[in-house]
């Protein structure tokens, strides 16, 4: 049976003031809820997190991280300094990083070794474009984005890693995929992660993400392979984030 997880990415969004008060509303309106809760914030307010977390329920984390240890790599933020702050999740090859960074398939692998290299839990996210969707590639864009993760690391690995299928014509669009278009997607990931640990493959949480919000969420959640939400807009209310929680 697995637990289900809703993470919260926060984007490029909070300040100190905002943080508090919204950190402070999920923890307060946490109760019993059979589902793990974390927040995955800007990495100066990671030391915010720690501060204000540490003892609570919530789990904490980044939205990206270095393939570097360290060094001469400016504006870069390692996965040991992650940790230092009580980082649990990362959040690797969000669709954002790979439009706007062009991180590609293998850099995110490598993301993903060096967060499992340092205890974290990487969030690896997968998703197809509209144009992909509309052309018929869905299962060969999100099979090319996870197995090239899977090729880098060891098959004992597969069961610390979270996946995200987040197609990206449903991310702050207000267009959610339905729940059967997102089953059909988690069903064929757990597949291919079978290929290289059938084991552990049965235990792997694959979240869904693209305009989860408390109305459509009890729907997406009860599907067999959805195990969870990440969640972006309506993560930066506590009422929503607690709704989308309490749906499971
Ligand atoms: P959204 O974003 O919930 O605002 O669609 C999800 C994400 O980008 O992780």
């Amino acid at each position: 049976m697995r637990q289900k997880l809703v993470i919260g990415n926060w984007k490029m969004n909070g300040n100190r003031a905002a943080n508090t008060a919204l950190l402070s509303g999920i923890v307060a309106g946490l109760n019993d809820f059979g589902a793990e809760a974390a927040v995955c914030v800007p990495a100066p307010y990671l030391a915010q997190c720690q501060a204000e977390l540490s003892g609570t329920p919530v789990a904490w984390g980044a939205q990206d991280v270095s393939v570097h240890a360290g060094g001469a790599y400016t504006g870069e933020v390692s996965a040991a300094m992650l940790q230092d702050f009580g980082a649990k999740y990362v959040i690797v090859g969000h669709s954002e990083r790979r439009a706007y960074h062009h991180e590609s398939n293998e850099l995110v692998a490598q993301k993903t070794l060096v967060a499992l290299a340092a205890g974290l839990t990487p969030v690896v996210c997968v998703g197809e474009l509209l144009a992909e969707r509309e052309a018929g590639q869905t299962e060969e864009v999100i099979c090319g984005q996870l197995q090239a993760v899977l090729d880098l690391i060891q098959p004992e690995q597969v069961a610390n890693i979270v996946l995200a299928y987040e197609p990206v014509w449903a991310i702050g669009t207000g267009k959610t995929a339905t729940p059967q278009i997102a089953q059909d997607a988690h069903r064929f990931l757990r597949d291919c992660v079978a290929k290289k640990n059938t084991a552990a493959a049965a235990g792997v949480q694959i979240l869904y993400g693209g305009s989860m919000k408390p109305e459509n969420a009890r729907e997406l959640m009860a599907q067999p392979d959805i195990d969870g939400g990440l969640i972006g807009g309506a993560a930066l209310k506590s009422t929503d984030f607690l709704g989308i929680i309490q749906s499971v």
